[in-house]
């Protein structure tokens, strides 16, 4: 979501008189767009800025930190930082090119986070950074409304709230005419997408996604992420019945256990997860499944990790992103709950969680030796230069020989070989 803002934020300085570089030394301006999700990704930007301090010394420099954290920390970041000139929450992006100016001619520091409840940035066009040329994420919605009480991004993201349909379908024409062959729709909770347009006529996330996916049967359709809450069966038929919509979902998780999700205030049980993985298996044939789970909540016992481990093997998630539970300040469980869980615990936990996904990383991955998949080619791989990779719908990346083959293309490959990370595969004429 970060890059995808980013490139918002590279579109509005853009459109300003202002071009990108790749090259630190000759930056003027720098941004640091950052998260607040866990304590070490806050860290990880305490770290960046002493790093920047150096070139600030050298000549003159405007930083800037965007985003979630300075969204949670406001003016207290340039206490703790006073190399930082600027200061803007998320939805503030807008007003990135006169906060430069006050800063290079008034010489002060510029503020600006106010929470919107109706910015969704619908009309810019995103410069694209980094690119491949071949896939692209289009940003559907912002905020969250769920508040997970271990979770800042409410806060730090303000009030859900739905894009322009018909801005989301021009972006995604607009890449698909430049080569771009795959796309991301992404929200927090994409499951709540709701716009409805001045006649009335209201579009929610699987027609959105049916309308994307109509552009062509070449684009390849993708979003993250939904909430099990609101995995709805409408959205399961409507991935079910376009080949070009990815078969892959990322379904958070979590936790296992019933008590400890209904303290995250998950607002879903055990027993319910299940039954939405189950339709999700029954109706859709070869589809994978991802998730992401917090090691040692407040209060988690060992009964409750235990239930994790057992419900991982249920899902057999093909993929996972796994995280040890860190406090944020402001959320319910920093305010009301209590941090219990050992340290040590906490990490001796989240090894079992990464070792039993190892496990069923290598099994999914193991099935599909012998199979062919369509995979959409998206560069050459970083091993060897004679080697490609790309994904297949099921979001594995495949790397297999490939000469005179673009990225963009998609073609045949038989796989041949696997680690837990990736599939080795050949082309099949
Ligand atoms: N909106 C998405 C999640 C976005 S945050 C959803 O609800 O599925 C990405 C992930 O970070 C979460 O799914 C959660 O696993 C993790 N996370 C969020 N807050 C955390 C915290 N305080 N400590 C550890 N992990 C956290
Ligand atoms: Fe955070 Fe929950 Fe919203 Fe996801 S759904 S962003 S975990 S509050």
């Amino acid at each position: 979501m970060n890059f995808a803002d980013s490139e918002v934020i590279g579109a509005i300085l853009t459109n300003n008189g202002y071009s990108l570089t790749d090259n630190i030394d000759s930056a003027d301006v720098i941004f640091i767009n950052t998260c607040s999700i866990r304590e070490n990704a806050e860290n990880r930007i305490f770290n960046r800025l002493r790093e920047i301090n150096y070139y600030k010394k050298k000549k003159e420099l405007v930083v800037g930190i965007v985003g979630c954290m300075a969204e949670r920390m406001k003016e207290e970041l340039l206490e703790k930082a006073p190399v930082v000139d600027i200061i803007a929450g998320p939805d503030a992006y807008r007003s990135l090119p006169r906060m430069i100016d006050e800063v290079v001619n008034d010489k002060q520091k510029a503020v600006q986070t106010v929470l919107s409840t109706n910015e969704t940035y619908a009309e810019i066009n995103p410069v694209r950074i980094s690119s491949n040329g071949v896939t692209a994420f289009i940003s559907i919605m912002r905020g969250c409304d769920n508040f997970c009480s271990y979770c800042v991004v409410p806060y730090t993201r303000g009030r859900e709230r739905s894009r322009d349909a018909g801005t989301i379908i021009a972006e995604a024409k607009d890449l698909f005419d430049r080569g771009y062959r795959d796309v991301t729709l992404l929200g927090q909770n994409v499951n709540s997408y709701k716009w409805t347009d001045e006649e009335g006529n209201t579009v929610n996330f699987s027609k959105l996604m049916a309308m994307v996916a109509e552009i062509s049967p070449l684009l390849r359709v993708r979003f993250a992420t939904s909430h099990p809450k609101d995995l709805s069966d409408e959205l399961i038929m409507t991935i079910a019945k376009y080949d070009n919509i990815c078969k892959f979902i990322h379904l958070p998780l979590q936790s296992g256990s019933t008590e400890v999700l209904k303290r995250m205030n998950r607002k879903y049980t055990r027993e319910w997860y299940i039954d939405r993985i189950k339709a999700i298996r029954d109706n859709i044939p070869g589809i994978c499944i991802g998730t992401d789970i917090i090691a040692g909540f407040c209060g988690e016992t060992e009964e409750d990790h235990q239930e994790t481990l057992s419900l991982m093997r249920i899902a057999k998630y093909d993929y996972a992103y796994m995280f040890k539970y860190s406090v944020r300040p402001g959320t319910l469980a920093a305010r009301k709950m209590d941090d219990d869980v050992l340290d040590e615990v906490k990490g001796r936990r989240l090894s079992e969680i990464i070792a039993l996904q190892q496990e069923l990383s290598l099994e999914s991955n193991r099935h599909d030796i012998g199979k062919t998949f369509e995979v959409l080619v998206e560069g050459r791989s970083k091993r060897s230069a004679d080697e490609l990779y790309g994904r297949n719908s099921q979001n594995k990346v495949i790397i297999f020989p490939g000469g005179n083959i673009h990225p963009g293309e998609y073609v045949n490959v038989m796989v041949k070989e696997c680690t837990a990370a990736t599939l080795l595969g050949k082309i099949i004429e």
